[in-house]
Order: C-alpha cells, then structure tokens, then sequence
C-alpha cells in the first residue's frame, strides 16, 4: 500500500508515535500540581514550547498549544473579533480558506460584524492588492491561509502582510499555515504575522494537538473560560503527551525542510509530466503550487469510482480536502476558481509525503493509467 493522502493527516513518524506513549505512562503528573511528578511535566511542556518556538523562529512565550488547527483558527479569528470590537467590525477573508476559517467568519457575521470574502483567480490566488482594496477604516482583521488544502495554491501571505504592518490603524493578520509549513519557507515576524495556525498531524506528529501562534503584545479575548494554562488562552489540563510530540514532529518537519521540498518538487514535476499522458485528464493545480499536491481531474469520471480503483492497486489518494470529500457536491474550491461542475465534480488529490520516492510515483501512473482504462471500458 502506498499513502498519497498527507493533506488529509500523515503517518506518524515512528519515534513520534514512541514519545506519546512513552509520555502517557511515565509523565502522567499535572503540571500544575506543585509535587515531582507535576513540575516534571511542567518542565517537558516548558521544553516543547521552546522546541517549538525555535522550529517557528519565534519566542516560547507567543506559542499557545490547542487542540488542533479547528481550535487555533477559530481562537486566532473569534479571539480577535471579540478583542477589537470596540475598534472596528470588519474581517477580509477568501472563499477557499479551510471551514474553521470560513465558519467562524459566518458566526461573527450571525453576530453583527461584516466580511469580505475576496474571489480567487483561475489558479486559486488572491493578491494583495485585493487586499488593500478591500481594507476599511473598521477593518480589524485580515485571514488568509498560506497553501490551500485541496489544490497547493500558495497565497501571497507575506506581500499582505508587508502591507498590513502598513496600514494605519493597525489590522491584525492571521495565517492558517497547516499545509505549509515544513514545506516551504515563511518567516511569521518579517512577513508580518500576527496569529499562526498549525496541527500537529499534517507534520507527521498526532492528531488532536496544534498551536496558535499570538504575536507578543497581542491580546486575544479567550474562546474558553477556566483555570487559565496556556497564558490564560486555552483553560484545561495540557496534553503533554502530545504536545511533547508535536514539538518533535515539528523540530524535523522545520529541519529537514528545503531538503525535502527539493525531492518533493521534482517528484511532482514527474507526476505531472505522467499526467500529461491522460488526454483527457486537466491539472487543476498551478505550475506555482505547494511541492505536495497535485489535484487533478477527469471530467465525465466519478471521482470516487477512480478513487477505489487505485485503492484496489494499492494507492490511496483523495477526491479532496478530507473534511468535505464525503459531500457528493462538486468542489466549492474548484468551482472558486472558476471551473466547470464537471470539472469541480471529477477530481482526485495526490499529497505526497517525505516518504515517497520516484519508483511510488512510476507505479502511481501506471496504476491510474490501466484504472482509466477499466473505466473508459465501463462507460
Ligand atoms: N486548516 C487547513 C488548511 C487544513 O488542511 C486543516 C485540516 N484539514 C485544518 C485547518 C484543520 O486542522 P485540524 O484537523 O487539526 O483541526
């Protein structure tokens, strides 16, 4: 079996997988009880603040662990908005942010503020221009991801952020960096990153465990009330387990970075050139796209017919993102970039790993070619 679903969650790497469990059994004290067992933990989660910090290139002190990016996003955006009310109501966004995004934006509508949400380009790009053209005086803040999810789109974060550390009064920026990080370079204090979201399992690490980054200086109203750990902004016992993991999976996902885009680009430089052996078939990523992902599409063919066909040879791949790839709907992310329904509706994501290597993408073509067949036969 070869996994070409890493935008969806990857597989944890081993000595991850190690450290969580090694964690839950010995280290099991509350780090706010004040005896040995508690301050032990204390100490490991003081260790993965720094770890993570120094993978990001930013202080201990800014790192607040959640529960997942959901979590991150909807802190960074609903902490924001409840923060800054006073100074304006106003939120830019774009139509293909991750749902934790987008939904918190409609909640915040449903409670008085208004949103932009900015149109994408036939690549999936928003520029910074509409940016700054859409910017009001009650603006407060602006929330773009850095690589979309289902195509690799990579978004000008750090042109908008250049711009907003401009803009008088003052906008907040908030970056989903889920899909990016580990995979192409962003520095969060030069690109003028206020708030920065990651999950811990798109880094090879566990699920259920993420950060937000919070810009030193920065208040948040916090989502959840209660005894006050992680500086007052996510209240409940802290997994220390995971966050202790997490901190490793994002050491090596930060350290082995450009080594592993290199390797990634070239192998999807061969799976598009394989591609374009399909006639029919449309890439529906752009040639500037994340090193991971490749989304293509086979119109007049069911995306999850030819999903289960390569299952069946052993691969498995995606139709897209995994939180909406139950949905029979065409893709409301190809239908943003102004694809036809039948394109949005026959689409299949490749994500690739640092596992992967040119024989996985050899065998991959040749498995969708002879599945195309079957079902070119079948029509
Ligand atoms: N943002 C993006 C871009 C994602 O791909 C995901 C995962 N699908 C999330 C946020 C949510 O992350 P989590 O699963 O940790 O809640």
């Amino acid at each position: 079996m070869i996994y070409f679903d890493h935008a969806a969650t990857t597989p944890p790497y081993e000595d991850v997988a190690k450290t969580v469990a090694e964690v839950m059994a010995r280290h099991y004290g509350n780090p706010s009880s004040l005896h040995r067992l508690g301050e032990e933990s204390s100490k490991l989660l003081d260790k993965a603040r720094d770890v993570s910090a120094a993978a990001l290139g930013v202080r201990p002190r800014e790192i607040v662990f959640t529960g997942g990016a959901t979590e991150s996003n909807n802190m960074a955006i609903k902490g924001a908005a409840l923060q800054f009310a006073g100074r304006g109501k106003h939120l830019i966004t774009t139509e293909t942010e991750h749902p934790s995004v987008l939904e918190s934006v409609k909640q915040l509508v449903s409670w008085g503020w208004e949103a932009t949400v900015l149109p994408v380009d036939g690549n999936g790009n928003v520029t910074a221009e509409q940016v700054r053209e859409a910017l009001r005086p009650d603006t407060v803040l602006v929330s773009v991801m850095h690589v979309n999810n289902e195509t690799g789109a990579v978004q000008p974060v750090e042109d908008i952020g250049r711009l907003l550390k401009s803009a008088a009064p003052r906008v907040l920026f908030h970056v989903d960096g889920v899909q990016g990080f580990g995979k192409l370079p962003l520095s969060l204090t030069d690109g003028g990153i206020d708030l920065y979201s990651l999950s811990a399992h798109k880094l090879r690490g566990p699920k259920g465990v993420g950060l937000l980054y919070v810009r030193e200086g920065l208040q948040l109203a916090p989502l959840l009330a209660g005894g006050g750990q992680e500086g007052g902004y996510r209240s409940g016992t802290e997994n220390i387990p995971y966050i202790v993991a997490f901190s490793k999976a994002l050491r090596l996902a930060a350290e082995g970075r450009d080594a592993r885009a290199t390797v990634m680009y070239r192998l999807r430089e061969q799976l598009i050139q394989g591609l374009a052996e399909l006639p029919e078939l449309a890439v529906n990523s752009s040639a500037q796209g994340a090193p991971h992902i490749v989304h293509f599409s086979y119109p007049g063919m069911k995306a999850e017919a030819l999903l289960h066909m390569l299952e069946e040879e052993g691969f498995y791949v995606s139709t897209r993102s995994a939180c909406s790839s139950k949905r029979s709907e065409p893709s409301r992310i190809l239908l943003a970039m102004g694809k036809s329904k039948e394109i949005a509706s026959s689409g299949i994501r490749i994500s690739m790993g640092d596992e992967h290597e040119e024989r996985d993408i050899d065998a991959l073509l040749a498995a969708l070619k002879q599945s195309v067949k079957r079902l070119q036969a079948l029509r």
